[in-house]
């Protein structure tokens, strides 16, 4: 819409223009220059300078709204900002210390009168007025410039698609500092009202609707309807030639949902627009209360690492929500859903009512997480979530046996905390302990206890104990107790289970508890949790649960519905624990005996994740679980066909048992033929049978395990005849990109690249220069990332370095030659040789969580794989001074450290083993 009015900024007592924002000629002040030294203590010296703060703000003084105008202009390299604050002053201060990152600040204003801008190192600027500021109201205005990132996915960035530039924001969490100077906290907040100047033949977003647009010469000047209460790091902007999809309404309140791509690639959002309003719909049925904002705008970001939840304006990492129709694979489109319902979720969890503070981000995190799957469970049956659920549980439990592995609520004493803080356990593991109460106090009873939460906090924040409160209440109420024992503490309980039979009494299962620790371990076994356990068992009338909260070192589960002594238990009904379970005495036979046949699929799933960490405590020897792997990889039907078949979920889970070995080296070469063998003779006609061509109406489940199967045999396996049939297709793909199932083009290409040569990488290596797409360019860069042969490793590697690829599509090269063994010293001495140079070319997004290698914060992470004493002191000694530079760098390298000790032993104590089983093949 176009209006003529004059635009005004209409905050109390005062107005101004655009033009004035440029006006002003005081020298600006660099925010992150040195903050103030200290003043000299001479006694005639009126008062020291003022300290900025180290963290936190402090809430002296509150913001309680913002009007800001940025003139954003995406092929530039700089923006101009102007911005008023509104305060409130509750106890009288002489400078308000403010958010700043990378700011150049060119004047301030309080209350209309000139003050002083005072720099406050990286983080921080501070506003001193003339006079000391007195309680009440005050208003700041100032006028500054930062810089349009081309390099970094964070603050404001710009990325090129075809030949045209645009601009987008990611703020989450550190990072709104770097566009408006603001109180850059969750707790803060406030309304905004925002007015972009753009080209005039651009489109502007952000998370409201325009309220009006101007034309400026060749800008025009648009106006955004007045946000509801956000904190800063919710807020969005994106500025572009974009291409808007229209994707109907949806929800209560007719919510307009639209896809906003990069001009010309409208086509490639046609999954999103179908499934965007039905995952609204979904939500919105489950919490009970309308979608909270105006409008749900899916933008495409071709860069960013994941997506954002900012309110009205989600932001998705371009693979994650284009795909040409024709191209579009199962991963796609469940990634997408997933990543749609996450993001959906936040609007409710994490938007309308806001972490009070970053130590409780797995509030927001955990529970979008966990929301995923529960949406998906009830939408999408046949992808069987409940087995995905306990897949990302056993990875979560994998981080978490670290001595120096966060917990899920973790005090935030430094700014490396709060990037540190979105890592797998606040993720994985929050929704993991999440559904094992939901299960525990019953779903229907759960969710009337989130939309109490929600309702009483709706617009403002909350902690993890008002959560806790709001959520259990009466009967409920012991479960808040028992979830802070997984909250505030880290580690994984490890429960010991005996079944007892004794003459005259009830069967029972005799319980006792201790922490988790692997092999190496020096973590103390000491710490104790209130567990929920559910046992399933056989009983009278077919099969039973019994419940129970074990609260002491030592407890117990009766189940009274055993007709005699059951033949078997199960110690983890459903899959729904966040605990590991070693089986008294010969309960782990029995079930994986008589039990096998009545195991759902998610306790079969969880039983392997079991048998997985027994091996790496030394309690279940690796070969003993190579041979279960293998039986029950043999003994799980497939049932094409059948909406109810999970066998793919299982199968997955035993190649995970089974591949380990590969990422592991615990055979002498000699042996690599035997293992090769093994792999055959338990995989193989599995894979050969499933093929490179999927069958019409064939499920998900058997699409998504294709993959993983054909890999495993064709790489691991050495079966020549896949290996062969994978390099054809390659070959046939790369002339016309027509001919190959899309759910396989990654699969095929990555086969023939392991077994390829230098003539291959480089004829890959040219199509991917000359790839029609950044999906296409991606694809290539993976399978470059697998050739096992050292000339193409070399070359890969140096693609790194080169300027022709984003550093952010390329650096993942790394972290894929260092996932093999027979490639990982090339990429690691590599890294060492090359450490300035990578570092500079790297972002600073890098995120631990994200694992993968995007980023200088990532560089540490080379070493992860390792597992012998040698690697280890040799990256301590390389990355000990370098870690502390860079953001989450310090915990990064400790939990890097910890797992190559905590390998060692492990291959230590099972390799003997491993070779006498191999032998046998
Ligand atoms: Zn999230």
């Amino acid at each position: 819409m176009r209006m003529t009015k004059k635009w005004v900024l209409p905050l109390a007592g005062f107005s101004m223009t655009l033009a004035a924002c440029q006006a002003h000629e005081s020298a600006p002040v660099v925010a992150n220059a040195a903050p103030p030294a200290p003043a000299a203590t001479v006694s005639a010296a009126p008062q020291a300078a003022p300290t900025p703060p180290t963290l936190r703000l402090g809430d002296a003084i509150r913001p309680t709204g913002y009007e800001a105008a940025l003139t954003v202009v995406p092929t530039e390299d700089r923006f101009d900002g102007h911005i008023a604050i509104a305060v409130d002053v509750r106890a009288a201060s002489d400078v308000v210390w403010l958010n700043a990152a990378g700011l150049d600040v060119r004047s301030a204003t309080v209350n209309g009168a000139p003050a002083k801008v005072l720099p406050g190192g990286a983080d921080f600027i501070g506003i001193q007025p003339a006079a000391p500021l007195a309680a009440g109201k005050a208003t700041l205005i100032l006028d500054y410039s930062g810089e349009i990132s081309r390099k970094n996915s964070s603050g404001l960035f710009r990325n090129k698609e075809g030949d045209q530039w645009y601009a987008f924001t990611q703020f989450e969490p550190l990072d709104a500092r770097r566009v408006f100077p603001c109180f850059d906290e969750p707790a803060f907040k406030v309304p905004w009202k925002l007015r972009l100047k753009v080209k005039r033949d651009q489109v502007a977003l952000s998370n409201t609707p325009v309220v009006s647009e101007n034309i400026d010469g060749d800008y025009k000047i648009v106006q955004f309807a007045e946000t509801k209460p956000l904190p800063s790091y919710l807020v969005a902007l994106g500025v572009g030639p974009f291409d808007v999809v229209d994707a109907g309404t949806a929800g209560k309140n007719h919510t307009p949902v639209r896809i906003i791509v990069p001009h010309g690639r409208s086509a490639e959002a046609r999954f999103a627009k179908e499934t965007s309003p039905q995952v609204l719909n979904e939500l919105e049925a489950y919490f009970g209360i309308p979608y909270p904002y105006e409008k749900l705008d899916c933008l495409d970001v071709p860069l960013l690492r994941g997506a954002m939840e900012n309110p009205g304006l989600i932001t998705f990492a371009q693979r994650l929500i284009l795909s040409p129709p024709d191209r579009e694979t199962t991963a796609f489109r469940h990634a997408y859903v997933s990543v749609a319902a996450h993001e959906f979720a936040h609007q409710w969890f994490g938007d309308l009512v806001t972490t009070a503070w970053w130590d409780d981000i797995w509030l927001n995190e955990a529970f979008a997480t966990w929301t995923e799957r529960t949406i998906l469970t009830k939408w999408k049956p046949e992808w069987h979530e409940d087995v995905s659920a306990v897949v990302r549980t056993n990875d979560a439990m994998r981080t978490d046996n670290l001595v120096s592995a966060r917990r899920i609520r973790q005090p935030i004493v430094a700014k490396d905390d709060v990037r540190g803080a979105f890592d797998g356990i606040t993720y994985q593991k929050g929704a993991a302990v999440i559904g094992m109460f939901e299960n525990w106090v019953g779903p229907e009873v759960f969710r009337t206890g989130v939309r109490r939460y929600l309702t009483q906090y709706a617009y403002g924040n909350a902690t993890a104990d008002q959560f806790l409160n709001a959520v259990f209440q009466g009967a409920q109420a012991p479960a808040v107790a028992a979830f802070g024992t997984f909250l505030n503490q880290s580690g994984i309980p490890l429960l010991t289970a005996g079944l007892h039979c004794d003459a005259g009494k009830e069967p029972k299962v005799a319980l006792s508890q201790e922490r988790y620790l692997p092999l190496g371990s020096e973590g103390s076994a000491d710490e104790k949790w209130q567990i929920p356990v559910c046992v399933r068992y056989p009983g009278k009338k077919g099969l039973a649960i019994s419940c129970s909260l074990l609260t002491e070192a030592r407890g117990e589960v009766s189940l009274p519905e055993a007709a005699a002594c059951p033949a078997w238990v199960d110690a983890n009904a459903d899959g729904h624990g966040y605990y590991r379970v070693l089986y008294e005495g010969d309960g782990l036979k029995k079930l994986l005996g008589a039990g096998m046949k009545d195991l759902t699929a998610p306790e079969k799933v969880a039983l392997l994740g079991d048998i997985s960490a027994l091996v790496h405590n030394g309690k279940i020897s690796y070969a003993d679980a190579l041979a279960t792997a293998a039986k029950v990889a043999r003994e799980t039907p497939d049932s094409p066909g059948k909406s109810d078949n999970k066998s793919a979920g299982v199968v997955a889970a035993t190649i995970e048992l089974v591949a380990s070995l590969r990422d592991t080296p615990m055979f002498a070469d000699a042996l690599r033929g035997n293992y090769a063998r093994f792999i055959r003779d338990t995989y193989g006609a599995r894979a050969h049978k499933l093929g490179f061509a999927a069958r019409a109406g064939e499920e998900d489940d058997t699409r998504l395990l294709r993959p993983r199967l054909l890999t495993l045999v064709a790489d691991e396996g050495e079966d020549r005849a896949l290996q062969a049939e994978a390099k054809k297709r390659a070959l046939q793909w790369m002339a016309d990109r027509k001919g190959t199932d899309a759910d396989l083009v990654e699969t095929v290409l990555s086969i023939a690249a392991r077994a390829g040569d230098r003539a291959l990488f480089d004829r890959m290596a040219k199509a991917e220069r000359t790839a029609a797409s950044r999906q296409e360019r991606n694809q290539i860069l993976r399978a470059l990332g697998q050739f096992r042969d050292p000339d193409a490793v070399g070359a890969a590697m140096q693609l790194t370095l080169s300027d022709e690829l984003d550093a952010r599509e390329s650096l993942p090269l790394i972290s894929d030659a260092l996932g093999t063994p027979a490639t990982r010293a090339i990429a690691y001495d590599f890294v060492k040789q090359h450490y300035d140079a990578l570092a500079a070319h790297g972002t600073r997004d890098g995120s631990p969580y994200l694992n993968r290698m995007t980023g200088a914060a990532d560089l540490a992470k080379v070493g992860a794989a390792f597992c012998d004493e040698e690697h280890r002191a040799d990256l301590e000694s390389f990355f000990r001074d370098k870690s502390p530079h860079y953001t989450g760098g310090p915990r990064i390298l400790a939990q890097v450290l910890e797992s190559v000790k905590l390998c060692s032993a492990y291959r230590t104590a099972q390799t003997p083993n491993v070779t006498a089983f191999l032998q046998k093949k």
